[in-house]
């Protein structure tokens, strides 16, 4: 997806511009991928841009930061007001962010505790990332034969930088081979995830979705999905699947910030239920569609408003 510059990047407590936001080739997180982020959305909303689950979001990647001993000179409160100011001074309506804790430039080898934390906000719009079709159509997943990284490897709880070369392994060959996404197995063959999406299938009236311990992302999107269902009166499981759970389930969909919530019309080749978007999705979907424009009061928390 190629990236529309906007004006400010928040590198460090500055607002520096978008050009401007560069490191130097020799940065160790380049390198051997020790860094963290996050992938936010910011959605427009009558009383301005709204941004979905900052905090959750920016919790998260602390966390992350925890887990590779990163240590930021910023709190949690001052990187989610320096993400509302950046999206207020690029004054844009609706907006993909990228938070990203990286190492500074000084250091090089493979023990990145000498080098400072830098942390940066960037910015810009970004349309639907499965693309705007399957939304209402689905898209057609294939199970990758890269297997995913567990906790023993890279700890997938975390959102590395490094991590992700796992990831597009599995989207690249996705792609190549005609399909619109890949679903990673973990070392014991459960179904993990997407390369950037949680996982849900539905049977009848129940919505299943791998539980942490099968080594996934905790998505934000995939809590707020999990709540909303509940909410509709769905019975909710955490449980593993294996990979024929997903050909014979109901329906199946993939929830992510940028994906946000997309039906799986096919697995392997095989239809899921009828191949398109069953009704349970379509309800989780339009619900999660209007909680993000604040349109749902009872979510109305999850949405956080950037104006001052
Ligand atoms: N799994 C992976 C591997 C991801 O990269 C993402 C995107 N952050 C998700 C799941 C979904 O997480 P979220 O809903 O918090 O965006």
């Amino acid at each position: 997806m190629p990236i529309t510059p906007t004006k400010k990047i928040w590198m460090n407590g500055e607002l520096v511009d978008w050009d401007d936001a560069t490191i130097h080739i020799l940065n160790p997180t380049l390198h051997y991928g020790w860094g963290v982020f996050e992938g936010i959305r910011a959605y427009a909303t009558p009383e301005g841009p709204a941004i979905f689950r900052l905090t959750d979001h920016i919790r998260r990647l602390f966390r992350s930061a925890k887990i590779y001993l990163l240590e930021p000179d910023f709190t949690v409160e001052e990187i989610i007001a320096a993400t509302k100011e950046t999206v207020r001074v690029n004054e844009l309506d609706a907006c993909y962010i990228r938070p990203l804790m990286y190492l500074g430039y000084g250091e090089m080898g493979l023990n990145p505790l000498p080098s400072r934390t830098h942390v940066a906000i960037a910015v810009w719009p970004w349309g639907a990332y499965l693309g705007d079709e399957a939304i209402a159509a689905g898209c057609r997943a294939i199970t990758s034969n890269w297997q995913h990284i567990d906790q023993n490897s890279i700890p997938p709880t975390g959102k590395g930088t490094g991590q992700y070369v796992n990831s597009s392994l599995a989207k690249v060959m996705a792609l190549k081979a005609g399909y619109d996404e890949a679903i990673l197995l973990n070392p014991a063959g459960k179904v993990v995830q997407g390369s950037g999406e949680n996982i849900f299938v539905v049977q009848g009236r129940t919505v299943v979705t791998p539980p942490i311990q099968d080594g996934l992302l905790e998505g934000i999107t995939r809590d707020s999905a999990m709540q909303i269902a509940r909410d509709l009166g769905y019975e909710v499981l955490e449980r593993s699947l294996v990979r024929t759970d997903l050909y014979h389930a109901d329906e199946a969909f993939f929830t992510g910030t940028a994906a946000e919530i997309v039906p799986i019309a096919e697995v392997d080749d095989r239809k899921v239920g009828a191949g398109g978007r069953g009704p349970v999705t379509k309800d989780i979907q339009s619900t999660f569609h209007r909680a993000t424009l604040r349109e749902e009061s009872r979510y109305k928390d999850w949405a956080e408003l950037t104006r001052e």
